[in-house]
């Protein structure tokens, strides 16, 4: 592994560290051609490696003070556009790869419903084969992108009684007759994300649009997790590292007790930790990513890596951790609407949910080290 960045990554980070200030809508990040990131060459897509991938969206969270849209541009790249690529068709990554790498269309990946959240593949929504079609029902919780996705990655069972091993994944388009979108309960944060619940109602899916084998849904999944577990946080690392300069700014500036703040060790101590996790987060992600392009770094020895489920837990971690510490070097003025803090914070806490909550990273890994 080379720590050394090149020019090329020097000016893919640049870019969007500069371009990410100006963001402020989808449109904007598909101008900066993020959602091309990842998606092959010949799809129009810029074909970046992991590692330069994470590189960019650490730059472009440092530019752009919107969480919320980098998450959902996260989960249409990680959850939908990339398993496209490793797993569709030809027919199907040149039907729908040139459009979201474009950032034209929005893709969705539809999997939690209301009695399967942690236990992801306990779900309920059935895939009934019909013919050369399915006939696919159920209804799909807290999808991120929903309200505008052209395109849904749904996970259902050919049959229940084969449990996690009868999930298969179909593409649904929007429009499609026996698909809908309803209201999602209002979150806390991540506002710029929006989610919805995806219905599916005796809809009929032909069988060109099921997304690899029958009974690949699992594998699709981890193929998924992998890639979002690493990559989804990364802009994180770029807001911390703002919020870490601002409050060193502050730290400098600020006067009580005649003295600058950041003489008093309690706040220069936070400081410091927040210094500590970015390097910490931002190590541990980029050796993810490196892996993601490389393939283990133990030599094999572990068929599983547990590195992306680790990302994941210190990378949502940390940022609630900074964001908290960030609140009390400000003070009062932490606390205000103004300050944006409180929204950062608010964001962060539904990253430790989102793709997993930290409970079920560790439960993962320790599952992966062979002690559970
Ligand atoms: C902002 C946001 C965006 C989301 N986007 C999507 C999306 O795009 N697509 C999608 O399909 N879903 C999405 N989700 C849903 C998300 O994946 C689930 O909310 C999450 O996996 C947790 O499931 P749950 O809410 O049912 O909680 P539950 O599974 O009911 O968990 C409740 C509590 O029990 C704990 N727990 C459960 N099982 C274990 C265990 N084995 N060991 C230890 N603790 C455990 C959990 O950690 C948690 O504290 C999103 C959620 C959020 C908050």
């Amino acid at each position: 592994m080379d720590l050394a960045w090149t020019p090329e990554q020097l000016d893919l980070h640049a870019r969007l560290r500069e371009g990410g200030a100006a963001a402020s809508d989808w449109q904007t990040l598909a101008d900066l051609r993020v959602m091309a990131l990842a998606a092959p060459g010949e799809h129009g897509g810029l074909g970046q490696s992991a590692l330069n991938c994470a590189l960019a969206l650490d730059g472009l969270g440092y530019g752009c003070r919107d969480i919320g849209l980098l998450i959902a541009a996260g989960a249409h790249m990680w959850a939908v556009g990339l398993p496209l690529a490793r797993f569709g068709t030809p027919e199907q990554k040149a039907a729908c790869l040139p459009g979201l790498s474009a950032g034209r269309l929005v893709g969705a990946h539809a999997i939690t419903e209301a009695e399967s959240g942690s236990d992801a593949l306990a779900l309920r929504t059935v895939a009934r084969r019909k013919g050369t079609t399915y006939v696919l029902t159920g209804r799909k919780r807290f999808i991120t992108n929903a309200p505008e996705a052209d395109l849904f990655l749904v996970y259902a069972n050919l049959d229940s009684r084969l449990g996690f091993t009868g999930v298969t994944t179909f593409l649904v388009e929007r429009g499609q007759p026996g698909v809908r979108v309803e209201a999602e309960q209002r979150k806390m944060g991540l506002n710029s994300c929006h989610w919805g619940q995806v219905v599916l109602d005796e809809c009929v899916v032909p069988e060109h649009m099921r997304l690899g084998a029958e009974k690949q849904g699992p594998a699709i999944f981890s193929t998924v997790m992998a890639w979002e577990r690493t990559l989804l946080l990364a802009p994180l690392l770029g807001a911390m590292e703002r919020q870490l300069e601002e409050c060193a700014d502050r730290a400098r500036t600020r006067r009580q007790f005649g003295k600058r703040i950041g003489s008093f060790q309690s706040v220069a101590n936070r400081i410091v930790d927040m210094r500590l996790r970015l390097e910490t987060s931002r190590g541990l992600l980029r050796s993810a990513a490196w892996e993601l392009d490389h393939g283990p770094t133990d030599g094999g020895r572990q068929t599983l890596s547990p590195l992306p489920e680790l990302v994941k837990l210190q990378v949502s971690e940390a940022a609630v951790a900074t964001f908290e510490d960030a609140m009390q070097i400000f003070g009062g003025q932490g606390y205000t609407q103004e300050a944006g803090i409180e929204e950062r914070l608010r964001d962060a806490l539904g990253t430790r949910i989102s793709s997993g909550t930290s409970d079920m990273q560790r439960d993962v890994v320790a599952a992966k080290l062979g002690v559970r």
